[in-house]
């Protein structure tokens, strides 16, 4: 912005008519809600930041589409958009890593603050991104690329920035949820439930991205960079999705009390195996993971379904919070798109910034197979005397401690259902193996971990 002269207005405020120049990247599904936003409320988005925001152009990729704008704003140009002298503010919602990267590079190398959704950019290239904004003493705004609408990125820089965050457990990924959700309430399958949600377009034509569990990966990774001062990127990130989760599993787990649900969880764990906890002075490391657990229906998380997603953070003081809401949408993202896009025009307007990327702690990242998490192991048996000795022998043997077990069926329907306590990923998946090998044990049905119980 050049030259924003300050006036009082008749209500005291103090403001400005020089614009603040906005260009958008991207007019999908979220830049379109942007650009709505940003004409239907520029009374009172002026008001807040003190001086009008003004769009300059929108970049897409397509001019023969109507999109309800004067088409002098359009352009296939983007990299012209970005570095134009009257733009103050980048808004990236195109999407992709490239060319998303190197224009969001050029704006901040040219000055501009950019606000960005892109959680698959931001989950590999933060460091690379905030460094530029750091350099030109730009702004880098990212609350849009986790969990849509909901406000939790903002939460964890600045909120709790005087706390200690140990865990963040969130439901970060609506098509996923969606489908278990609906699995768990109508017993269909995984296959019957994915077509269903492609079919109310809950999912996409392609839903690798989310079944896999690579958005939820993407968002876990940015959550745990920003709670534990540490630089975590998708690679960091153990992921597991939905597509092997059976009308079988949910059933199981209905009768345990307890409903499936792809969670992103980060936290704060030993230093090692046996190592004394963050919480018992000893060293820590910080593990990072997705995968689909068994949650009981009494956890706050379980109630949550459909496309909803929600986000529980747990700090030294704050205790524990819980975030809920629209996790995607074009007009819920586009909300918090809008929520950093005042922020930073005022940070213009008053020559402020936002606090630039903090990875001071560069607490070491704990491999899977050292997490201890516990387990809910269905297990197809012979129906005979000695197999529940046989079974328990081997989790024994592998250090793995029983909590419970359930018999269910009987003759070639026998089963057992093993829920343990805590135990390392790596024990368990040797247990599982011995178990598979014994005589008595005609398969091992499903491997679910258990979550959010107080053991
Ligand atoms: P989208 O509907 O696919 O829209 C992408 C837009 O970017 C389109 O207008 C496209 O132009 C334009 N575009 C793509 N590549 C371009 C290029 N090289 N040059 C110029 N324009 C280009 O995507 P979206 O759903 O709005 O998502 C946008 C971003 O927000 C993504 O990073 C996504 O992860 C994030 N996000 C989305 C949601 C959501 O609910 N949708 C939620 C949270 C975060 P055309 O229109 O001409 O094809």
């Amino acid at each position: 912005m050049t030259e924003a002269v300050s006036v009082a207005r008749p209500n005291g405020a103090f403001g400005s008519d020089h614009p603040i120049g906005v260009v958008v990247l991207g007019m999908g599904n979220v830049g379109t809600e942007v650009v709505r936003i940003l004409r239907d409320n520029a009374d009172d988005l002026r008001q807040r930041v003190g001086a009008p925001l003004a769009l300059r152009g929108v970049a897409v990729r397509r001019l023969d589409v109507d999109r309800g704008i004067p088409a002098e704003l359009l352009t296939t140009d983007a990299e012209s958009l970005v570095t134009r002298p009257d733009v103050d503010l980048v808004i990236e919602v195109m999407g992709g890593i490239d060319p998303a990267r190197s224009l969001i590079t050029a704006a901040l190398n040219a000055g501009k603050s950019v606000v960005t959704a892109n959680k698959a950019l931001l989950a590999d290239y933060t460091g690379e991104l905030a460094a530029a904004a750091e350099r030109s003493r730009a702004d880098l705004y990212f609350e849009a690329a986790v969990a849509g609408a909901i406000p939790v990125v903002r939460p964890l820089i600045q909120s709790l920035s005087g706390d200690r965050v140990n865990r963040v457990v969130g439901i970060v990924n609506g098509t996923t949820n969606f489908i278990l959700s609906a699995m768990d309430e109508t017993g269909a399958d995984y296959a019957e439930t994915l077509a269903e949600a492609t079919r109310l377009g809950y999912a996409e034509a392609d839903p690798t991205a989310d079944v896999e569990g690579y958005d939820a990966a993407a968002k876990a990774a940015i959550l745990a960079s920003l709670a534990f001062h540490t630089r975590v990127t998708a690679a960091d990130v153990y992921r597991e999705g939905i597509s092997r989760i059976s009308a079988e599993d949910l059933e199981t787990a209905a009768a345990v009390g307890c409903t499936v649900k792809l969670l992103a969880i980060c936290e704060r764990v030993p230093a090692g195996p046996g190592e004394p906890g963050p919480k018992e002075g000893g060293k820590e490391r910080i593990s990072v993971r997705v995968y689909p657990a068994l949650i009981p229906r009494k956890h706050p998380l379980s109630s949550v379904n459909g496309a909803f997603n929600a986000i529980v953070v747990e700090a030294d003081n704050a205790g524990r919070l819980m975030f809920y809401g629209q996790g995607a949408g074009g007009a819920p993202t586009a909300a918090a798109v809008m929520g950093d896009l005042v922020m930073a025009a005022r940070n213009k307007f008053y020559s402020g910034r936002a606090p630039g990327e903090s990875v001071y702690a560069e607490l070491p990242i704990a491999p899977i197979g050292d997490t201890p998490t516990r387990y809910h192991v269905n297990l197809q048996v012979a129906d005979r005397i000695g197999v529940l000795q046989a079974v328990a022998g081997e989790f024994a043997k592998h250090g793995v401690s029983i909590s419970t077990v359930r018999q269910e069926g009987h003759g070639a329907g026998a089963r057992l259902v093993v829920v343990t306590h805590h135990a390392e990923e790596s024990a368990l998946a040797d247990t599982v193996a011995a178990l598979a090998e014994l005589e008595s044990v005609t398969s091992v049905t499903s491997v679910l971990r258990l979550e959010g119980t107080e053991e």
